[in-house]
């Protein structure tokens, strides 16, 4: 039988944000867009289409795509299966070619949310009703997400799919809402699943019994093996929902080192993992979370020893000790922090300071009023943000000012 690929879908602009105590800028947004990118990540759960504060974010960063910024990353909406919410997104969001429709489909949830107004049946023709409206309104593909499929009996959870299928859905979300699932267990649903709707499967698998990147890997596996594509959720440094979602590098380097997975060879040929430090360092950075000590790649002691048998052993041969190189993960080189004076830039910035902020990063400006400008713009950025910006973010903001001015304008009704 012909093995399914598998593919990326981040959500950290969608789950990641919408945790507790978790909360980006658009501008922040908009540059883990841009990582994503570079690492070679399918696609990008960008936002909400429906809510009006991230309408200017959203139709800027699809400006963006379309200029070739942020290409080839697919950028895709979340909304509840509900025509309203399609309907409202189209609206606010125009140019909106991707979206996950959602809706639960445990009876749990069904009685336990929706207390009696929904069942079965309603719940397949809110989400066919929902999907046929987006295709109508210019979508051009569109997944259902299934929430808390991990707890929904499973012929009702491939009656959904075919239902989503036969509406011209591309792909049905096993969304494990609470983190039940174990690996052998998704991998044996998955399996089942993809066999008997004949659909590509989404893997969102959170981190509530510790196994959100392990059933995430299973999970994929059980897709590929019947036939069909597996896209899995991750997150930037497995942020989410409680105790996250399945984390970004620890995905890659599972299906890259794992001692049967990597014979496999299910990685997607595009992912690049050179950038991998620096996003992991930016998200912390904008997050305002530290990255734990013992992250899987990123954590300050994934590449240390200490004990005499492990270091004497480690600097014999990297090989005994280390699984996979540093080097490979963009780090290793060494970071210059200024401990004298230092110049930054903020909303009270004068022009003077910021021309030197700028100079170091060796961007030249046309003339004063191009200056003034950026400089006007860098100001707004740090309202947003509450914290000296990145090199990445000023040099953002100075090659696409137009854009960046659409994604820090929030005007409320
Ligand atoms: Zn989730």
């Amino acid at each position: 039988m012909k093995k399914g690929k598998i593919f990326f879908i981040d959500v950290t602009n969608r789950d990641g944000v919408q945790t507790a105590r978790i909360g980006l800028s658009k501008l922040q947004k908009t540059l883990i867009n841009i990582y994503l990118n570079e690492m070679g990540i399918f696609q990008s759960e960008f936002g909400f289409p429906f809510t009006h504060h991230e309408t200017n974010y959203l139709n800027a960063n699809l400006e963006l795509a379309a200029m070739g910024v942020l290409s080839p990353i697919r950028l895709e909406g979340w909304a509840r299966a509900v025509t309203g919410d399609v309907k409202l997104s189209f609206e606010l969001v125009p140019n909106i070619k991707h979206l996950n429709l959602s809706i639960s489909t445990s009876s749990i949830m069904l009685e336990g949310k929706f207390m009696g107004k929904m069942d079965e049946n309603s719940v397949i023709k809110s989400m066919t009703d929902a999907v046929d409206l987006a295709y109508k309104l210019g979508a051009e593909t569109i997944g259902v997400n299934a929430e808390d499929a991990s707890r929904t009996d499973m012929d009702y959870l491939v009656k959904f799919a075919k239902a989503a299928k036969e509406h011209g859905a591309k792909r049905v979300r096993y969304c494990d809402t609470l983190g039940a699932d174990d690996p052998l267990t998704i991998y044996q649903r998955i399996n089942e699943l993809a066999k008997r709707a004949e659909m590509p499967v989404e893997l969102h698998c959170h981190n509530d019994l510790g196994m959100g990147v392990a059933c995430s890997v299973a999970g994929a596996k059980g897709a590929v093996d019947a036939g069909q594509d597996a896209y899995i959720n991750v997150t930037i440094n497995g942020v989410g929902e409680r105790a996250g979602n399945a984390d970004l590098l620890s995905v890659i380097l599972a299906l890259k080192y794992g001692s049967g997975l990597k014979n496999e060879n299910l990685l997607p040929a595009e992912t690049k993992l050179d950038k991998a430090w620096a996003f992991a360092k930016y998200a912390s950075y904008a997050f305002n979370i530290p990255i734990p000590m013992n992250q899987v790649g990123v954590g300050a002691n994934a590449f240390a020893h200490e004990s005499g048998i492990h270091a004497d052993g480690a600097l014999k041969n990297r090989r005994n000790y280390e699984l996979y190189d540093y080097e490979e993960l963009g780090r290793g080189e060494p970071e210059f922090v200024d401990t004298g004076r230092m110049i930054t830039v903020g909303e009270y910035s004068g022009i003077k300071g910021f021309r030197n902020v700028y100079g170091n990063l060796e961007v030249a400006f046309k003339d004063d009023k191009e200056a003034t400008r950026i400089l006007e713009l860098v100001r707004y950025a740090n309202v947003h943000t509450q914290k000296p910006l990145t090199r990445e973010e000023l040099l953002f903001v100075a090659k696409y000012p137009d854009q960046a001015k659409k994604i820090m304008t929030v005007t409320p009704p």
